[in-house]
């Protein structure tokens, strides 16, 4: 029975890639996987594919009955629907502990640092497995996406050395001018509508009983979405009547002015403006130096609620 490596719902390019490098890892290992995603990919993750020759994961949402891998995150609400109908073997992830829970013993690979990808690296090290040129391109890249090219809060000295030698593997030597042009490929949004903006990169949080959407645009210039702030707002608002949110809030990442513009709807904006000591204005306010939902975002947020 093969077993599936996935990531979270929304699959990013850590979640993406990370699928494929630690089903590669496995198979190596002697293990029977194959990666799976929950979702569309965004236009980062088909970059990144395309670069390096990568094979998109299979769609699959339904694995009751099944062994898994699951990678970058351990959120229920990040998680397929039946998740707790599945096995799950082990866990590979850099984000706060989530609240799934498991039958039987797991393998668990949680880090505090800057990407899965990360982890996933310093498990071929531990393993002594060689990283095939196509797949250390692939992980090289998630993890500048997810360190935001080294600016990130996140990022640590093991992810600046992973991307360093998984950069000599793949041959790539000028790494930040690639994931420049990765950003700017991400940063695309003509002609995406404003549901394909506000969930590109959404997730959402059981804050002690209350649910939480945050969801993240990470761009070279925000600036092009001045335009759009009323059409976003007006979706976000179908979103937190759908997903019966208490609050949603887009942040909208400017990774050169290093800082984030918020879009916040809440049943109580007073929560907001607590976690973060802003003020709203319009349901607006920009965050100055914030570029991680994880380390900047929804630890202040949590525990509001
Ligand atoms: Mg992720
Ligand atoms: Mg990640
Ligand atoms: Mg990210």
């Amino acid at each position: 029975m093969a077993t599936y490596v996935f990531g979270h719902t929304n699959p990013d390019s850590d979640s993406i890639v990370g699928a494929i490098s630690l089903s590669y890892l496995k198979n190596q290992l002697g293990e029977d996987c194959i990666p799976t995603r929950q979702g569309e990919i965004s236009p980062e993750t088909e970059f990144i594919l395309n670069k390096f020759g990568g094979t998109l994961p299979e769609l699959k949402t339904s694995y009751a009955g099944e062994n898994v891998y699951i990678i970058d995150y351990s959120d229920k609400a990040q998680a397929p629907k039946d998740i707790m109908e599945a096995t799950i073997l082990g866990i590979v992830d850099h984000h706060k502990l989530g609240d799934l829970t498991t039958d039987t013993p797991l393998e668990c690979w949680i880090r505090p640092i800057g990407c899965s990808n990360t982890v996933v690296k310093e498990m071929y090290d531990h393993y002594k497995i060689e990283i095939p040129k196509d797949i250390a391109g692939m992980m090289m890249l998630a993890i500048l996406s997810d360190t935001v090219i080294f600016k990130s809060p996140t990022c640590t000295k093991v992810d600046t050395k992973a991307v360093k030698e998984l950069a000599e593997i793949c041959g790539v030597e000028d790494y930040k001018t690639l994931a420049m042009e990765m950003f700017i490929a991400k940063s695309q949004v003509e002609g995406a509508s404003a549901r394909n903006l506000n969930t590109r990169d959404y997730k959402e949080f059981d804050m002690h009983g209350t649910k939480v959407g945050v969801g993240q645009l990470e761009m070279v210039d925000i600036s092009v979405l001045d335009s759009r702030i009323d059409e976003l707002f007006a979706d976000m608002q179908l979103m937190k009547e759908e997903g019966g949110l208490h609050t949603i809030m887009m942040l909208l990442t400017d990774i050169m002015k290093e800082g984030s513009r918020i879009l916040v709807l809440s049943d109580d904006n007073s929560k907001v403006e607590a976690a973060f000591k802003t003020k709203l204005e319009n349901n607006q306010a920009w965050l100055e130096g914030v570029l991680s939902r994880k380390k900047q975002v929804i630890p202040f947020l949590q525990p509001q609620f």
